[in-house]
């Protein structure tokens, strides 16, 4: 029998490279011979495609996603002192730039389903010192906007989008209308990591907004507060996403739609082969919001998840968990404000949750014996 060795990885970036590398590779050749690294004409064209994707009047590209939720901040004026709130249940850049610019982050609690933050709780955490909302659109799909809008409305908020995981996913509203994730609140902000859905070969970020004057002010913070060279208006960061990146982004961004139909097939076949697995559920699609799976994310509710995950990897599969300490039980983000116990859906999630490989690059092969290893995995438990 010839034994089937299987590369089966979280992310397979080497694949996608090798089918877009005549594209990629004669994009960053221009860069190159132009040696144009900053602000190259790549940079503008990459800005100007976005933002008519996400039917939005402008981007402006930075260094890395969280640069881009700080700049979003700096950009709104927000002060020392000021609260931020955002969701217990994220990857953690969110919550650092907040506390980095001494604004106060104060941490709400998520739903149990979608894993984003909970409007309601966000209302209770409202005090006058209230600056601004941060939802994540965690693991592919939005936040519930509508909900988060109204809030921000009736107490003068400003929501700031951390949609580095789900850039392309639409927003739905109840009225039907559909906008691009990101592009609902005041600005929106993204990560061009590598792994992310829209993902180039180093660092990357953008903010997104409609907004004119906001706009200006974000180019201006993110070099240096400069409105004309050697004149700095602002105290600003220097975060500029380069122009290699720029070009491998601008052939990235055509295949985006294409991207996230791929990763929803992945997360179709899985949820089909796991329908009626006992203590396992599949992830819950929101009805206001379209999902494009940057993580497939399941929850296993039998306490057996860490010894899953091994006898995964002794399979050849590999397997995440996003995230498993909750922010406030972090070290560095402890606050006498909150108790261990201070958001059990969170940390319930934290010990439940376990994403499964999910990539634009899957053999249908491969698929199935992930799924056929996973349910005879978790029958036996
Ligand atoms: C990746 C990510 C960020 C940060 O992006 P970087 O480009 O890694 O700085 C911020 N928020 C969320 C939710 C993320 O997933």
């Amino acid at each position: 029998m010839t034994q089937v060795v299987r590369d089966i990885r979280m992310v397979d970036l080497k694949l996608q490279y090798q089918r877009l590398k005549v594209e990629i590779d004669a994009a960053m050749a221009d860069v190159i011979n132009s040696t144009q690294f900053i602000k190259g004409p790549q940079l503008k064209s990459f800005e100007n495609n976005l933002a008519k994707y996400l039917q939005t009047k402008h981007v402006i590209g930075c260094a890395n996603g969280t640069d881009s939720l700080q700049i979003a901040m700096m950009a709104l004026d927000l002060q020392p002192g000021e609260e931020v709130i955002t969701a217990s249940f994220t990857y953690v850049a969110t919550a650092e730039v907040i506390a980095l610019l001494k604004l106060q982050p104060v941490l709400v609690e998520v739903n149990p389903d979608t894993f984003t933050i909970d409007p309601d709780a966000i209302e209770a955490a409202i005090t006058p010192k209230t600056k601004a909302i941060v939802p994540v659109h965690l693991f592919g799909q939005c936040a519930d906007m509508e909900a988060i809008m109204k809030i921000a409305a009736r107490h003068n908020l400003y929501v700031i989008e951390d949609n580095a995981q789900a850039i392309g996913a639409d927003y739905v509203f109840t009225n039907g209308e559909k906008k691009k994730s990101g592009t609902v609140g005041i600005v929106g902000s993204t990560s061009f990591f590598p792994s992310k859905n829209l993902g180039c070969y180093g660092d990357g970020g953008a903010l997104n907004t409609n907004d004119d004057e906001l706009a200006k002010k974000i180019r201006m913070i993110a070099n240096h507060g400069q409105s004309v060279q050697y004149v700095h208006d602002e105290i600003g960061v220097n975060s500029r996403l380069d122009t290699l990146q720029a070009a491998v982004l601008d052939v990235k961004l055509k295949y985006l739609d294409d991207f996230a139909a791929r990763r929803r097939s992945v997360a179709d076949f899985y949820d089909e082969s796991f329908k009626g697995l006992e203590n396992v559920q599949t992830p819950v699609r929101a009805n206001f919001s379209s999902h494009v799976f940057h993580q497939y994310t399941l929850l296993l509710k039998n306490g057996n998840r860490d010894e899953v995950r091994k006898k995964l990897e002794a399979q050849g599969i590999p397997s995440m968990v996003y995230y498993p300490i909750p922010l406030h039980q972090q070290k560095a983000y402890r606050d006498e404000r909150y108790k261990d116990s201070s958001f059990p859906v969170t940390e319930q999630l934290c010990k439940q949750v376990l994403s499964l490989p999910i990539h634009t690059e899957f053999k249908s092969e491969d698929l199935e014996y992930i799924a056929a290893e996973f349910k005879s995995i978790t029958n036996n438990q």
